[in-house]
């Protein structure tokens, strides 16, 4: 099989309603862009991989340093291509979408999701609710009833206000109000901010201590991001002396820095993402380093749809994960918005899990009218 065309688009994907997320603080967002990657075979396969976006640099990107070198090569020789796609990194960011899409075509080949390729692990997944927002006591316990009711069994909190103690309330009150029902998580997304954030609160070891310490006794399952990401040395600190596990990595990239993150002990569970880390397969080689450590390694999902897949296909293949972070924050961030792009949207079951998708290669169908309707088009001189 070889690949005969390479497609990028930048889709812009409306909301259900203004989405104001801890990770880009104080600004609103009205929509989502991603980069929709489409591998094209002579075998008739076309593999289907996104990549975050904020604009057209994953297009251009993908026109000047990936598509000329990709045309007329065996889709199934990944660890090759791996190279191209990492250089490609350095200079355009995220471009591990490639390696998404090349696995896409590999089990669609194959006539299997690519998680039964690589061990098939789990064929459902525990979620939870990942939530974008922070929110009031009252209306934190109004929406944690809605999101038991609707069947999550876990819900990961943000926490971003300056007051610490505040926050700490929120989950008091949910703890009060819904007892043992349902698992908690905290994200402080400390590690860093999308560009164009306005001013924001930045923690320091001794509060993320306080605040380790304080969700512990009201049974949080983990702390997430709680210092800057590089700030290697009080993140080891804090995972040594945590009572609660310490996770993080999600935009940490390539195979050196999750070594380095594992061998220093900075988190107890490892978040690499297969849209912003590492391509899919290397990802699992760090979530193997996490194995042999007795570390977890629970992929960080939000990005889009397809990211969504792509780090489930992941997930149902480690015995080392055990969660799949559910992106879901309505009225803005609803399922129907994630995963608009798509003509099978992921939903959990009555009881809280998903089930891993039985459809070959990443397990979703791309809708063609929704990419025409929400891509949008440039013109890329050749230079
Ligand atoms: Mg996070």
């Amino acid at each position: 099989m070889k690949i005969t065309a390479v497609e990028a688009t930048l889709l812009k994907v409306p909301l259900d309603g203004p989405l104001r997320p801890t990770w880009n603080p104080g600004v609103v967002h009205q929509h989502t862009y991603l980069t929709l990657l489409q591998i094209h075979t002579d075998a008739g396969i076309t593999g289907v991989g996104a990549g975050p976006a904020t604009g057209f640099e994953g297009v251009v990107g993908v026109h000047h340093f990936l598509a000329g070198s990709l045309i007329g090569k065996d889709p199934f020789a990944t660890e090759r291509h791996i190279k191209l796609i990492r250089s490609a990194s350095v200079r355009i960011g995220w471009t591990w979408m490639v390696e998404m899409a090349l696995w896409d075509i590999i089990g669609k080949a194959a006539g299997l999701p690519v998680y039964k390729l690589w061990g098939g692990y789990a064929d459902r997944v525990k979620a939870y609710a990942s939530l974008a927002e922070t929110r009031a006591p009252e209306k934190a316990v109004e929406d944690a009833w809605r999101l038991y009711e609707e069947g999550f069994r876990a819900i990961k909190l943000r926490f971003r206000e300056p007051d610490v103690r505040q926050e700490i309330r929120v989950v008091e009150a949910i703890r009060s109000a819904l007892g043992d029902r349902i698992d908690l998580m905290v994200d402080a997304n400390q590690a860093e901010v999308m560009p164009g954030s306005g001013d924001y609160f930045v923690w320091d070891y001794f509060i993320a201590m306080d605040v380790a310490r304080a969700l512990k006794d009201l049974g949080v399952l983990w702390l997430e991001e709680p210092l800057p990401r590089y700030d290697l040395d009080n993140l080891a600190r804090l995972t040594e002396r945590s009572p609660l596990p310490i996770a993080g990595g999600e935009l940490n990239r390539g195979l050196h820095e999750f070594k380095l993150l594992i061998e220093r002990g900075c988190y107890h569970i490892l978040q690499g993402d297969a849209a912003f880390s590492e391509g899919m397969f290397q990802l699992r080689k760090a979530a193997a380093i996490a194995e042999a450590f007795g570390r977890q390694f629970i992929p960080h999902t939000w990005s889009n749809g397809i990211g969504l897949r792509a780090n489930l296909q992941v997930i149902a293949s480690l015995p080392n994960a055990g969660w799949l972070e559910f992106p879901y924050d309505p009225p803005a961030w609803t399922v129907q918005a994630r995963d608009r792009m798509l003509l099978d949207p992921l939903t959990i079951d009555p009881d809280g899990y998903v089930t891993v998708p039985q459809k070959p290669g990443l397990g979703f169908e791309l809708d063609p009218d929704a990419v025409k309707r929400y891509g949008l088009a440039i013109h890329i001189p050749n230079i």
